[in-house]
């Protein structure tokens, strides 16, 4: 398995975790860009959004709702990011969406 998050799904690599059930996995990312910094991810590997299916997007969707509910953001709001591929500057090939919140986010989203 060479897949970083795979292997944070598995536990081989250490992560804080935020929320977990049947089919989502979600964690703190290392290098938050918002006081709120969520990455959600399905548990089965996928490179990103290209290869995914509805149902894993409404998992998805049940696991940003409950992120959003743990991490204090629904009130106010926050925002989802998926990158994909080169042009959209995807670094982990594991589809993963960015929940950041928890502050005023910047106007520009490119
Ligand atoms: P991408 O650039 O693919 O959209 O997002 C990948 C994200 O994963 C980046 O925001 C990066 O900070 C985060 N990340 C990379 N490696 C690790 C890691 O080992 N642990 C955690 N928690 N986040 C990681
Ligand atoms: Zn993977």
């Amino acid at each position: 398995m060479d897949c970083l998050f795979c292997r944070i799904i598995a536990g081989e690599i250490p992560s804080t975790k935020v929320y977990e059930d049947e089919n989502v996995y979600a964690f703190r990312d290392i290098n938050p860009q918002a006081p709120v910094h969520v990455l959600v991810l399905p548990k089965k590997h996928m490179a990103n959004i290209l290869e995914a299916d509805g149902a894993t997007m409404a998992q998805l969707t049940e696991g940003i709702k409950r992120v959003a509910d743990i991490e204090g953001l629904s009130k106010d709001g926050f925002r989802i990011v998926s990158n994909c591929g080169r042009n959209g500057c995807q670094s982990v090939e594991h589809l993963h969406i960015h929940v950041l919140g928890g502050a005023k986010l910047s106007e520009g989203m490119a």
